[in-house]
């Protein structure tokens, strides 16, 4: 089963594995980004760098007065709020076909969460819930669209979720946005396992708008399907869902499995259920009988392998 896979656009902050342009000089090494260059397009930017700041260069950090929080650099007492926020949204309002983001932890700019925020003056203990100026500019430009950072991104779930939302958010992109209806069929066929593991409630929504297809002119359909495609993505798939899809790719193959081929299966989706083994093994599992019988409706479902197999690493570090 050899896939063609779209090349996702992301952009992602430069200090990781681009450029050498934190505030130290230094870069930040991440094997996922380094493995991704090979299978998305990358839009790298450094916001300190692009509002003048130097390399290296003083720090900089959030301090915030009255629920105004500002970008201040202590060791020159410059504030530097204003030119963040105009870069953010000129940067922001330039960049098109974008399918996520992936930004630098923790940092004042780039951090997309549990960033520090220190009370006006910046001499008191900080609080540790804040969000970087541009990240939160992204947050407002594009609330639907994956964001992650690179430290949480080392998370195994939390880097399965977000592979998977920014290939099937390029899939449309690059197969349905310049498509025909038919086109934007194929697209919903060929996730529907995917998408009933996301949600069954808005699965049957993005049904009902494709096979209402007639009633609606392709200009209207292809921005409100993705749209509403987005917005369950958001929803993170749980075991029970997912037990479910499962159960229904089986389901194609119960009639030709025997006796202990279909207790096993069964044994190992009540240890997936508990959390005792990932979900990719069900999944191989799965997978081979769809070899095995060549069951052409389920090779084409994204649900078996929604990202390059060579992502699919159980650890980065
Ligand atoms: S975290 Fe963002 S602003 Fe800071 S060095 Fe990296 S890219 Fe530049």
């Amino acid at each position: 089963m050899i896939k063609k896979f779209p090349r996702p656009c992301l952009v992602s902050s430069k200090c990781i594995e681009f450029e050498a342009c934190r505030y130290n000089g230094l870069i930040i090494k991440s094997s996922l980004i380094n493995n991704l260059k090979k299978y998305a397009d990358f839009f790298p930017v450094c916001p300190e760098v692009e509002i003048g700041l130097g390399i290296p260069r003083d720090p900089i950090h959030l301090e915030e007065d009255q629920g105004k929080i500002m970008l201040i650099q202590p060791s020159t007492g410059s504030d530097y709020t204003i030119e963040m926020s105009d870069f953010a949204d000129s940067f922001l309002k330039s960049v098109k076909g974008v399918d996520g983001f992936i930004l630098k932890n923790k940092s004042p700019s780039c951090g997309v969460k549990a960033v520090k925020v220190y009370p006006l003056g910046g001499n008191a203990r900080p609080k540790t819930d804040g969000v970087g100026l541009f990240a939160d500019a992204v947050f407002r430009c594009f609330p639907q669209l994956p964001m992650e950072d690179e430290g949480r991104l080392r998370n195994f779930h939390l880097r399965e979720n977000f592979l998977t939302r920014i290939y099937t958010l390029a899939d449309y992109r690059e197969n349905v946005e310049n498509g025909d209806f038919g086109d934007i069929l194929d697209y919903h066929r060929k996730n529907k396992l995917l998408f009933l593991s996301y949600s069954q409630i808005y699965s049957r929504k993005l049904g009902r708008l494709v096979s209402d297809s007639g009633k609606i002119s392709l200009e209207d359909l292809i921005p409100k399907y993705r749209e509403m495609m987005m917005e369950m993505m958001l929803i993170d798939p749980l075991p029970p869902a997912n037990v479910n899809v499962l159960m229904h790719a089986f389901g194609h193959f119960s009639k030709d499995l025997n006796h202990q081929e279909k207790s096993f299966f069964l044994e190992s989706l009540e240890k997936y259920r508990q959390g005792r083994i990932p979900l990719l093994v069900i999944q191989n599992l799965l997978k081979s009988w769809i070899i095995r019988f060549n069951n052409r409706y389920l090779t084409d479902q994204t649900f078996f392998e929604p990202y390059p197999e060579e992502l699919m690493e159980i650890t980065f570090i």
